[in-house]
């Protein structure tokens, strides 16, 4: 496993860089070829992105199929590994993307092929969804996974786990983006003050109303994260903008605070007010599916002799559209580790067979 890992992370694969995402997703769909059998590869185009990768394995058993899912791209330019090198170190395996979420895909395909020996044939059929576009939102593959997941039994997502125990996650966030654009009035800060409008007086006035829809009760978070505006300290400014991001927990949420960033108004009538984006991720809420899904889980892991734990994360990931549709999801399947999206991003070696094996009791009983 640790050398399949270690192939998958050596090719490196910027969102933002469609040749290197298509690269891995050749070396990607060549593995998966190699598990032999009647697999059927599939890849879907896309155009500003990497292409996404699609891989149905038939069973023997006739039964909705079980969606395993994942993403090929990360979020480190290209030559992170001069500075970021896939090494193993202490026990651990480190690298650019090696818990976000290379292990993951490995995951898969060693999952797969174990229950291909051991059954000789898969028991039942499954589908390998693998997106490029997972770390910049989704937006061109989101019909792709939400259409293979309407068809599939359950929704197993190989994303990193959750904490030194690999704790699996069954409640995730919902996401939304909105700017906050005010446009005032410029003026020389000197000669004509008063004929001024500043955006900038105004914005900071909509940041504190905004900031104040946070509700820690609900879970439901508003942070204000990028400001602009103004040009010159001798200018009034005419224009000023805000990036807000904005968290829910409960799908209920999402019309109240979408609502209250719609109907901002200005303090100062002179000033103009636009708000645009919205709620992109609904929330993966813990749906009776999913705690089911959790507690098939729970069996597998004690027969393997492990306590695994569950936990509800702040963070987003294409499993928030399966949960969303409704379909069992379960998700932080992949690799144990630390520093997802950071310089010491590693994964635990010592975890990935139980894992594998965990994985694979999923994919023969749900
Ligand atoms: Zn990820």
């Amino acid at each position: 496993m640790v050398s399949t890992i270690r192939d998958l992370v050596e090719i490196e694969s910027p969102s933002d860089n469609k040749a290197a995402v298509d690269g891995l997703a050749e070396a990607v769909a060549q593995k998966f070829s190699e598990l032999g059998g009647k697999i059927e590869v599939r890849v879907h185009p896309a155009r500003d992105f990497g292409n996404h990768l699609e891989v149905r394995l038939p069973g023997k058993a006739a039964a909705k199929p079980v969606l395993l899912l994942g993403h090929h791209d990360t979020v480190y330019p290209l030559g992170t590994l001069a500075t970021m090198p896939c090494r193993v170190v202490d026990g651990k395996l480190t690298g650019p993307g090696v818990l976000d979420m290379k292990s993951g895909i490995a995951l898969m395909l060693h999952a797969l092929a174990a229950l291909q020996q051991w059954h000789g044939g898969l028991p039942r059929p499954v589908t390998v969804l693998l997106v490029s576009d997972e770390e910049v939102g989704s937006d061109s593959s989101r019909a792709i996974t939400e259409s293979l997941a309407k068809q599939a039994a359950a929704v197993l997502v190989l994303e990193p786990s959750y904490g030194p125990q690999g704790a699996v996650k069954t409640a995730r966030k919902g996401v939304g983006d909105y700017t906050v654009k005010v446009t005032g009035k410029a003026a020389h800060a000197g000669l004509d003050f008063q004929k001024g409008v500043n955006a900038i007086l105004e914005l900071a006035r909509q940041i504190e109303r905004i900031s104040g829809f946070t509700d820690l009760k609900k879970g439901l978070t508003v942070n204000v994260g990028i400001v602009s505006g103004g040009s010159r300290t001798n200018v009034v400014p005419a224009e000023a903008s805000a990036q807000v991001d904005v968290r829910i927990a409960r799908m209920k949420d999402a019309a109240g605070i979408e609502k209250k960033m719609r109907s901002l108004r200005a303090f100062n009538r002179r000033c103009k007010i636009e708000v645009t984006g919205g709620i992109n991720r609904p929330p993966m809420e813990r749906t009776p599916g999913v705690a089911a899904l959790y507690a098939q889980a729970v069996a597998i892991a004690r027969e393997l002799g492990w306590k695994l734990g569950e936990a509800a994360v702040g963070g987003g990931s294409d499993g928030n559209f399966t949960a969303g549709l409704g379909i069992p999801t379960l998700d932080g399947l992949g690799g144990v580790g630390d520093g997802a999206h950071a310089p010491h991003e590693h994964i635990l070696i010592s975890e990935l067979a139980r894992r594998a094996a965990l994985i694979a009791g999923l994919i023969e009983t749900v």
